[in-house]
This record gives structure tokens, C-alpha cells and sequence, in this order.
């Protein structure tokens, strides 16, 4: 494993209430690391509706998902938090001499003297097409979900499946460098800006695309984790095959509880179960705010998971600094520190 990063609260979670987590904390003096599978901060409201409206912030008549993470992060920005992002809390377990020991998914450690899971419905992850050999594929490299860098792709026989705007807005980006690009839908509408839509159009008319349509992936051929073709099928069961060096499939986001259920917490279908007085979990020092956290009562709302993100924070200061009386103060008495 990688060197150890120590800190006094583990935020498991980026979206709104574990930023939110970081703000109350720092008010109590406590440090925290933020973890979050995905790439930037903001959970579902980054992920899934940054341009949507959101009309019930208190104070906020209406504001965009994208904008309430900025303002989140901008309110936590005094307390310098740690964000640990692009991997996976995959372990979380007790160390005998108290405290928390975390594992991501690359390796990392962290150590906390208390956890807050701030996981929504779970990690996000990328819908994987249904297809033989997948994770050697994606081992390699052959099959992605997402392009970190174009450059890689220059020169490369490329098959692009999906219908949205990931789909193609990256054919239009590497019909440019790429050696062939394919673009593979099960039907002919596309659901992507229509401008777009209509310059991927014109170019497969100047046959610097080839439209697969109505194909779905079939399955891969290659070996040891090299691909060579991308076989295709209809719904009638005509097949195609297709030279490919990557496959990359856009075929949105989906949340999976994953590795939380294997820690011991109580669960109630698929949520953690927690006291609403201190959000306290099953397992003392874990505590569970916002849309993963359930008991009676509870409403699925960002500002609800607020204010489970400062009662968070009140109960976990004792276990961070024991036998220090806790004085009660407003943010107005006490100010944030200066940047
Ligand atoms: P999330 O936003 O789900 O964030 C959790 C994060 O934890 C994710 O980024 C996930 O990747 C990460 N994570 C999970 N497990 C792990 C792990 N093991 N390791 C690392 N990271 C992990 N609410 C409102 O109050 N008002 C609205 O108007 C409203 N509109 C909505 C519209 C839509 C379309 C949707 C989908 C939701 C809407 N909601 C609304 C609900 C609101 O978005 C959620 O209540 C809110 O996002 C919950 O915040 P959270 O921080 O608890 O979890």
C-alpha cells in the first residue's frame, strides 16, 4: 500500500451533505479527507443534474446543481479539506488501537479517528454492456468507460457505443486522430444535442465516421486482454464485425452500494440504519449522513442530510478530542478561519 494519510474525520462521499460534513467539522476544529469515486466533487448533483434547478435550499429560491457544489466547496474551502478522488473506499475496519484504517481502490490508507458515510445511493460507477472477457479488456485498456487523454487514442481503430452526448461528442473529437472510428446504436435516434448530432451526421456522409445503426455489441474478440474486433448484432440476429484496437462505451452512470455492505454496518434495504439524534451507525465512530443514512422519518432531501451533517459532527467531537467539553457556539460568534 501507499504511504498512510492521517487525518481526524474520513468523509466516505463528495456529494452535497459530505462537503457540507467538511464545513461542520472545521467548525469543531476537526481535519478531514474526502473520498469519492468520481473524478469531481458533487455527487448526484454533479453527476446527474448540474444544470437542473434546485428549489428547495433554504435561502436559495432556485439554484443549479453545479452551482450549489461550487458554493459547497467555496464554504469548506477555509478548512482545507483532503479530496482523495477518482477511487473507491473499498475496506473500512477497526485498528486495534482506535480509530479507522480506510483502503481505496488504489491502494491508499487512511487512518481517522471517526468515519462519516456520506454515500448517497453508493458509488457511481459506469454501466457495463453485458459482453464475454470484459474485465481482462478492461484490464488492458481496451474497453473504457471514460478517455482521460485523446492522445492515446491517436492512430487507433476506435468503436464508440451509445446514443448520448458522450457517444458523440467523442466521435466528432477523434474522427480527427483516431485510425477509424464506429459508432455503434441500437436505434437511429440519437439522444445528444441535435447540433451535434447533425455534424456527426455530415460526417459519416463524408465517411470520416461509420454509423453501426441499429447494431448493439455482441462480443469481443481478441487475446490476452488485446482486442482485434468488436463483433455486432441486430435484434434480427445479423452480425458484423468490426477491427477495433478500443471499445468505449458510453452507456451512462449507475450507483451500486458495493463494498458498504460488507462492513458490518446495520442495513435496511440498502441503506444504513442510523440513531437520527447523533446519526450514529451500528459500529461506534461510523456515523452515516444523507441519502444512504435512513430511520423514521426520514426525508431523501439535501437539506435534510445538512443538518444530519452538523449533528454528524457534534457527536463525533468527543472521540476526536476526549475529555474536551464541547462549547456550543454560532458560526457568526465564532467566524471561519481567514483565507
Ligand atoms: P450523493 O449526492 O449521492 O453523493 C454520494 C457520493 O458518494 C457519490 O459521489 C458516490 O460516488 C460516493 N461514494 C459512494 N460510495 C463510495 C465509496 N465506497 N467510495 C468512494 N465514494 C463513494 N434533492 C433535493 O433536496 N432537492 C431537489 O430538488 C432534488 N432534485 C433531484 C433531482 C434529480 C434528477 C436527482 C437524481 C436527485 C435530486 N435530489 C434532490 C436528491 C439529491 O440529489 C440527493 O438527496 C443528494 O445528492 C444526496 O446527497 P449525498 O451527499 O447524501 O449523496
Amino acid at each position: 500500500a501507499h504511504a498512510a494519510v492521517s487525518t481526524d474525520v474520513a468523509i466516505i462521499g463528495a456529494g452535497p451533505t459530505g462537503l457540507f460534513a467538511v464545513f461542520e467539522c472545521g467548525m469543531l476544529r476537526m481535519k478531514c479527507v474526502v473520498i469519492d469515486t468520481l473524478e469531481a466533487i458533487g455527487g448526484q448533483c454533479a453527476a446527474l443534474y448540474p444544470e437542473k434547478p434546485i428549489y428547495d435550499i433554504p435561502g436559495y429560491p432556485a439554484i443549479a446543481g453545479a452551482d450549489l457544489v461550487a458554493k459547497l466547496e467555496q464554504q469548506a474551502e477555509p478548512f482545507a479539506p483532503i479530496y482523495l478522488l477518482g477511487r473507491r473506499v473499498d475496506s473500512l475496519a477497526q485498528m486495534q488501537e482506535g480509530g479507522f484504517e480506510l483502503r481505496t481502490s488504489k491502494d491508499e490508507v487512511v487512518r481517522a479517528k471517526a468515519v462519516i458515510v456520506a454515500a448517497g445511493a453508493g458509488a457511481f460507477g459506469p454501466n457495463r454492456p453485458p459482453l464475454n472477457d470484459l474485465p481482462a479488456y478492461e484490464a488492458s485498456g481496451a474497453v473504457r468507460y471514460m478517455v482521460a487523454r485523446r492522445e492515446e487514442l491517436r492512430g487507433k481503430r476506435v468503436v464508440i457505443a451509445g446514443g448520448g452526448d458522450s457517444a458523440v461528442d467523442w466521435a466528432l473529437s477523434l474522427k480527427d486522430i483516431a485510425k477509424r472510428v464506429t459508432v455503434v446504436h441500437r436505434r437511429p435516434k440519437f439522444r445528444a444535442a441535435p447540433e451535434s448530432v447533425a455534424q456527426m451526421e455530415a460526417a459519416a456522409e463524408r465517411g470520416e465516421i461509420d454509423l453501426a445503426i441499429p447494431y448493439q455489441l455482441h462480443a469481443l474478440h481478441g487475446e490476452g486482454g488485446e482486442l482485434s474486433h468488436v463483433e455486432l448484432a441486430t435484434l434480427k440476429g445479423e452480425k458484423r464485425m468490426v477491427p477495433a484496437d478500443h471499445l468505449l462505451a458510453f452507456f451512462g452512470l449507475s450507483m451500486e452500494l458495493g463494498p458498504i455492505a460488507n462492513w458490518g454496518l446495520g442495513l435496511e434495504r440498502s441503506h444504513v440504519v442510523v440513531n437520527p439524534a447523533t446519526c450514529a451507525t451500528s459500529i461506534p465512530g461510523i456515523h452515516a449522513i444523507g441519502d444512504i443514512a435512513t430511520y423514521q422519518g426520514k426525508l431523501k432531501l439535501i437539506l435534510q442530510g445538512f443538518s444530519e451533517a452538523a449533528m454528524a459532527a457534534h457527536a463525533i467531537h468527543p472521540q476526536v478530542f476526549p475529555g474536551e467539553a464541547l462549547h456550543f457556539e454560532y458560526s457568526t460568534t465564532k467566524g471561519v478561519p481567514a483565507e
